[in-house]
């Protein structure tokens, strides 16, 4: 019987080693140690990441862009060019959909007599899809074809001048008839509306800022960022944590938004907060009467127009009892800004008990902050049972 190659006959005996798990078995102690190593650099990324920032000016209002997830070393042309992208979006939804620019689609369309089809940009489609579909959803409390019941109150573009309630309660009944959604139509491809009557005209002020929102969130997600804040207007968006530094996956860094208390203030004052909201992965729209309302005739009214009665929520006929309370704001929680921002506006006109039945039917998460008038009580909060406690 020919020898076998000399290998150690003792060897021969043993069994050996069974070389393939001893294989594996190394195998899988240089993935984990490759995994810890990683774990342990990633984990330590004071060294990493870097927040940047930027702000400025946009529909009327200001916005803000924080990012906290900015990879240190990028050239500081990447952030740059970020920016101007930013601007760039936010301007082409401000040319595109305001009522302070003449030559917008939304002013050019709103002086337009034509009932055909009037083309738009899919910015503006897509907004108007949206503010149709929450105008079904709340029976017409949100309505964006109450542009000239806004502008008759004075809130709008076309302000007029100074008036007596007496003024107004005649034209704002003579307009009435030539409001309501259901007199527009929308059409995505190509993007087009369409108006029922000659005079019909639209207001995005309610829905646009959450839909810029949106876009630069959107935007910041292509460039690759998954740890960053957008406020458009008090109109705010958060993407995963504002401190990532630590460890990755801290929760102790969440982005924490406050709710202010609707007290009337100065317009640059500040009432302190009611509430202050951990966020991630989620947008949150406030509607509040605090900041933009009108006096007249010793009454305040403020920007938010019921389209079922062509006046301000706050309008109460001399024989009507004014309530104790006032609503003061409405917040409310939602995946887009763009749905928060116009659900926030129809739950402020719809009030809370109509706007609590809603609310709970569509699962919105929504707080009514109400002025109670009572030192010792002076907020009543009533919130859906999917909002925050
Ligand atoms: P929200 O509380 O979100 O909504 C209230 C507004 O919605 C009201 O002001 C009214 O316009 C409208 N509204 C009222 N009732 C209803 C209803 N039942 N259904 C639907 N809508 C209703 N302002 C300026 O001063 N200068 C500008 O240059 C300017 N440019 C703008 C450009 C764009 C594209 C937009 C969308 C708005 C612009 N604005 C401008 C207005 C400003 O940005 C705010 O939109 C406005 O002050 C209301 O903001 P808000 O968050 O308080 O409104």
């Amino acid at each position: 019987m020919s020898k076998k190659p000399s290998i150690d006959i003792e060897q021969e005996d043993q069994p050996q080693p069974n070389n393939f798990l001893w294989n594996i078995i190394r195998y899988v102690i240089v993935v984990i140690l490759l995994v810890v190593g990683i774990w342990s650099y990633l984990s330590q990324k004071p060294h990493f990441f870097t927040t940047q920032e930027t702000r400025g000016m946009t529909m009327g209002t200001d916005y803000s862009v924080k990012v906290t997830d900015f990879v240190k070393g990028t050239e500081p042309d990447v952030w740059k060019n970020i920016k101007t992208q930013i601007h760039q979006r936010l301007d082409e939804i401000d040319r595109a959909m305001s009522t302070y620019r003449t030559n917008s689609e939304v002013s050019r369309f709103n002086n337009s007599v034509s009932t055909n089809w009037f083309e738009v940009s899919k910015d503006t489609a897509d907004v108007v899809n949206t503010a149709l579909e929450i105008a079904t959803l709340t029976e017409g409390a949100f309505d964006i074809t109450v542009a000239p019941l806004v502008d008759l109150w004075g809130f709008g573009a076309n302000q007029h001048p100074n008036f007596t309630i007496k003024d107004v309660e005649e034209k704002t009944n003579q307009i009435k008839s030539k409001i309501g959604y259901d007199k527009l139509e929308v059409r995505l491809q190509p993007p087009a509306l369409k108006k029922s009557i000659p005079e019909l005209c639209i207001d995005l002020s309610a829905i646009a800022k959450g839909y810029a929102v949106d876009c630069v969130a959107k935007l910041l997600e292509e460039n690759g960022f998954a740890n960053f804040i957008v406020e458009v207007g008090g109109e705010v968006c958060c993407r995963g944590y504002k401190d990532i530094s630590s460890t990755y996956k801290a929760t102790s860094h969440d982005w924490i938004i406050g709710i202010e208390k609707p007290f009337i203030v100065s317009s640059d004052g500040f009432s302190g907060l009611q509430r202050k909201l951990p966020m991630k992965d989620r947008a949150l729209a406030t509607s509040g009467d605090y900041q933009n309302y009108r006096e007249i005739d010793g009454v305040r009214y403020s920007h938010f127009i019921d389209p079922r009665t062509g006046f301000p929520t706050e309008y109460f006929t001399a024989d009507e009892p004014k309530p104790v309370e006032q609503l003061g704001s409405v917040s409310v929680l939602a995946e887009l800004c763009v749905r928060a921002d116009a659900w926030a506006t129809a739950l402020f006109v719809l009030g809370e008990h109509k706007g609590l039945e809603l609310a709970e039917k569509h699962g919105i998460a929504v707080l009514f902050l109400f002025r109670t008038e009572q030192k010792d009580h002076p907020i009543r909060e009533a919130a859906s049972t999917t909002f925050p406690k």
